[in-house]
């Protein structure tokens, strides 16, 4: 059998170099983790060869009584997880997970009430540009100027007043802990039901670290590859009647064959999170994200809201006189990933803003603690103090491949 290197040097090439970069640089994505040689073996397996259209048992395709015992231990792993009735694993992403959720709760024109983008919410919660601004109405809540948390006054102001469908709470950089019994309250005084986005911080969730949403939400939608650290991928969760019509939207309603060999690293992915370890490790995601925000503060640097409850916080750079744009990219040169972030009523545009988003689920995986969060706020506080000094931040990248190395990821598979 020949192999990659053999039939595509190019992209052989990639995936060595992309190796190489995970394993020298800090990556601070909030919404990246690095899966286990388990999770990545399942999804590089012979079940990316099979079509299994339709649901464990009934099947629109033959020869899937092997892929129904996985997708089979993906639900009820899932279910076991997060204390769900229902769960598809089909979703190909979060995206669409959204997608299937919204076409169970709403015909097009009706109207959703979401966090919106400028304020940490979604693309997929009604953006203009996304398929979700398009086909429904959309009337979005934000923060307050002064705490920059979730105004639940202008939540309930604004469900009284459009007396919304469904109510979409969850966000893609929100630092704090999501109070889903006000948000049910508001929603039953409407009428509406309750959608929650945990993408974020479905591993939180699953450990028990932040609130489940489970209990209080009609549907609760999620990716399996953030703080949950699985393949990239959806996940729906819910209770009768909505599961079987969740089903039906999933396939056929938006998507085809589902990936059967993601479904197994989502299966493979739960079990590791049903494990003490996991639960340890949200912990310490938590301390981490702690650790650096008081890092990050001890370097002149601002957080959104005054700190973070979760993973990720949102770091207001004004105090350095930088963009987000300018600090992503001074930061690369650093060794060190992060993406730039609209802050909470950002005078500068989404393209440039004047924040970064900052997440400690990936460098915990790779066995960092405290300590290091320490030296990796002090890092980026050099970077930035340098942003203008090529020598510095190669100099500062040296210090982060050190720092690194001392915590090895996927080493063996460079040397191969
Ligand atoms: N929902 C939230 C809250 C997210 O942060 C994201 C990803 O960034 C998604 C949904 C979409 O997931 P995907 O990128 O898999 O479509």
């Amino acid at each position: 059998t020949r192999t990659l290197a053999d039939v595509d040097p190019e992209i052989a090439r990639t995936l060595r170099e992309e190796t190489q970069r995970q394993e020298e640089g800090l990556e601070l994505i909030a919404s990246e983790n690095f899966v286990s040689p388990a999770v990545m073996e399942a999804v590089g397996s012979v079940l990316t060869n099979k079509y299994a259209e339709g649901y464990p048992g009934k099947r629109y395709y033959g020869g899937c009584e092997v892929v129904d015992v996985a997708e089979t231990l993906a639900i009820n792993r899932a279910k076991e997880l997060f204390g769900a009735d229902a769960a598809n694993v089909q979703a190909h992403s979060g995206s669409q997970a959204n997608m299937g959720a919204f076409m169970a709760l709403m015909k097009p024109g009706d109207t959703m009430l979401s966090l919106d983008l400028n304020s940490g919410g979604h693309l997929t919660h009604g953006a203009a540009f996304n398929f979700s601004g398009k086909l429904y109405k959309v009337v979005h809540y934000g923060l307050t100027r002064d705490t920059e948390t979730i105004d639940f006054a202008q939540v309930e102001a604004l469900a009284k007043e459009h007396k919304p469908k469904v109510i979409v709470v969850g966000a893609s950089a929100y630092p704090r802990t999501l109070d889903f019994a006000k948000f049910r309250e508001i929603a039953d005084a409407v009428g509406a039901a309750m959608l929650v986005d945990m993408a974020h911080i479905a591993g939180l969730v699953a450990a028990g670290v932040h609130p489940s949403p489970v209990p209080y939400a009609e549907i609760v939608t999620s990716t399996t590859h953030k703080t949950l650290r699985g393949p990239r991928g959806g996940l729906v969760l819910s209770r009768e009647p909505f599961a079987k019509t969740i089903n039906s939207q999933i396939f056929p309603g938006i998507q085809g064959g589902p990936l059967m060999h993601v479904i197994a690293g989502k299966a493979v992915a739960f079990k590791e999170a049903l494990s003490p370890e996991f639960k340890a490790y949200q912990k310490q995601i938590v301390a981490n994200a702690q650790a650096l925000a008081e890092a990050l503060k001890g370097a002149g640097l601002r957080l959104c809201s005054g700190g973070t409850d979760n993973h990720l916080m949102l770091v207001d750079l004004r105090p350095k006189k930088l963009t987000g744009k300018v600090a992503e990219e001074v930061l690369g040169k650093a060794g060190i990933t992060v993406n730039k972030n609209m802050i909470p009523f950002d005078p500068e545009k989404p393209m440039v803003t004047s924040g970064v988003r900052v997440g400690t689920p990936a460098i915990t995986t790779r066995g960092m603690r405290e300590a290091e969060m320490a030296v990796v706020g002090r890092l980026i506080g050099e970077a930035l103090d340098a942003a203008q000094d090529d020598a510095a931040l190669a100099r500062i990248k040296g210090k982060v491949k050190e720092l690194s190395q001392g915590f090895p990821l996927y080493a063996s598979r460079l040397k191969k």
